[in-house]
């Protein structure tokens, strides 16, 4: 039987990631995916800086623009901007990233599948295309919609959001480095208008009962971003999974990273930092089990619990402050001050709203209170 020190079950940036980290450091590993690369994924593309901190490889390559400008919105009436010390954000399509991600794991001595089936997985062997694997680890990156994390008795306890985008061609100019962020238009969410190299992004994400109103919310932010909604391609959805506990992301020798670990932040619906987050976790974990330091991958969801329970945390009470009082919320987010943490959070020179200091820990404390009077008080 085909044997290797750790398979990786799913491709995009979280799977890549821990392929890419463990390859490097000469561990034999095999990187599998269904789908054949290069393969779409519903999203944004917007890598946060704190997100691009944590790539394991330059990105430039696919990185259509960078984002000097943040243009926050209510209900499209009132509006402020900020302009961002360094690139908030570097704007990519997923296509292109996740493809280019791939092709940097096998350049550093991943063994990449991809389009092949993968079953009857158990914690220290699988089938991939029908072939019987061994291997000491597992890390499954199989997404929002995997089936891989049931299958070892790991995962749950997530609530869904869910989200829709499309491609259109730029309005005006204006656009251009620029991310334009609508709130309280959805219930649970907001609406976005990405800059990318020859078009916008376009899409708004809620709760999951949002879902059948969400073709209508899309409309109505075109429209009043002077989009002509026929010309939109490329529209579809995906679900958002929030941990709402401490769930069981790992196990003896498995561990759940990304999306299959429910990771994305509940307030802002971005993803792609947890994975690479917890794909280096992960990765690093392995190392250790490898090297028969740790008999298990229990340091990994320590790791997972320290540095992003904490965002997590904030990120629901920001939500539901949002949710629950948006004017309010957005009266905190214009101060000054308060833009000052978002912006040292969207860097990574935050880890989280709580390790604030000073004058910024006054700004989070506003919002605690009103996601504390959120949580309390919720809507009638
Ligand atoms: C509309 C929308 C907009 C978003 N915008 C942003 C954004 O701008 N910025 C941001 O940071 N985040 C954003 N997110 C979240 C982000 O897309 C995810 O958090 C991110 O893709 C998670 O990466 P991942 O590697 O964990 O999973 P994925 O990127 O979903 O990759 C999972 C992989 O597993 C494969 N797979 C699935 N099942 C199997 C199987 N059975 N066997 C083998 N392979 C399998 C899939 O083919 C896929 O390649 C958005 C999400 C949505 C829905």
């Amino acid at each position: 039987m085909e044997s290797f020190d750790a398979v990786v079950v799913g491709a995009g940036p979280a799977g890549s990631t821990a392929a890419h980290l463990l390859a490097r450091e000469g561990v034999s590993v095999l990187l599998v995916d269904r789908a054949v690369f290069p393969r779409d994924k519903p999203c944004g593309g917007g890598l946060t800086g704190r997100a691009a901190r944590l790539l394991p490889c330059s990105v430039d390559a696919v990185v259509e623009d960078r984002i000097e400008v943040a243009e926050v919105r209510l209900r499209y009436r009132s509006s402020f901007q900020r302009r961002a010390r360094a690139p908030l954000a570097l704007m990519t399509q997923r296509r292109r990233l996740d493809a280019f991600l791939v092709d940097r794991a096998a350049a550093a001595g991943a063994d990449v599948r991809d389009g092949v089936k993968v079953s009857d997985v158990r914690e220290d062997a699988l089938v991939v295309g029908g072939r019987e694997i061994a291997t000491r680890a597992l890390i499954v990156a199989d997404g929002a919609n995997g089936p891989t994390g049931r299958a070892v008795g790991l995962g749950g306890d997530v609530v869904h959001g869910v989200a829709l985008e499309g491609n259109a061609p730029y309005p005006n100019e204006r656009y251009r480095s620029r991310m334009v962020l609508e709130f309280a238009i959805v219930p649970g969410g907001y609406g976005w208008v990405f800059p990318k190299g020859d078009h916008v992004n376009v899409g708004v994400g809620g709760w999951q009962s949002e879902g059948p109103q969400l073709r209508a919310h899309l409309a109505r932010l075109c429209t009043e971003h002077g989009i002509d909604e026929a010309t939109v391609t490329e529209v579809r959805g995906h679900r958002l999974p929030m941990r709402r506990s401490e769930n069981r992301i790992a196990r003896g020798q498995v561990a759940l990273v990304g999306d299959a670990a429910g990771l994305v932040d509940p307030f802002s619906g971005d993803g792609m930092y947890e994975a690479l987050a917890s794909a280096r976790f992960a990765a690093a974990a392995v190392q250790e089990l490898l090297a028969g330091r740790v008999a298990d991958l229990g340091g990994y969801a320590a790791a997972v619990g320290r540095t992003l329970v904490p965002l997590t945390a904030a990120g629901w009470g920001a939500k539901l402050a949002m949710d629950r009082f948006p004017r309010a919320t957005f009266a905190c987010v214009r101060l000054p001050v308060t833009w000052r943490v978002v912006e040292k959070l969207l860097l990574g020179e935050l880890g989280h709203p709580g390790a604030a200091r000073g004058a910024d820990r006054a700004a989070v404390r506003l919002i605690e209170a009103l996601a504390r009077r959120a949580s309390a008080e919720p809507a009638a």
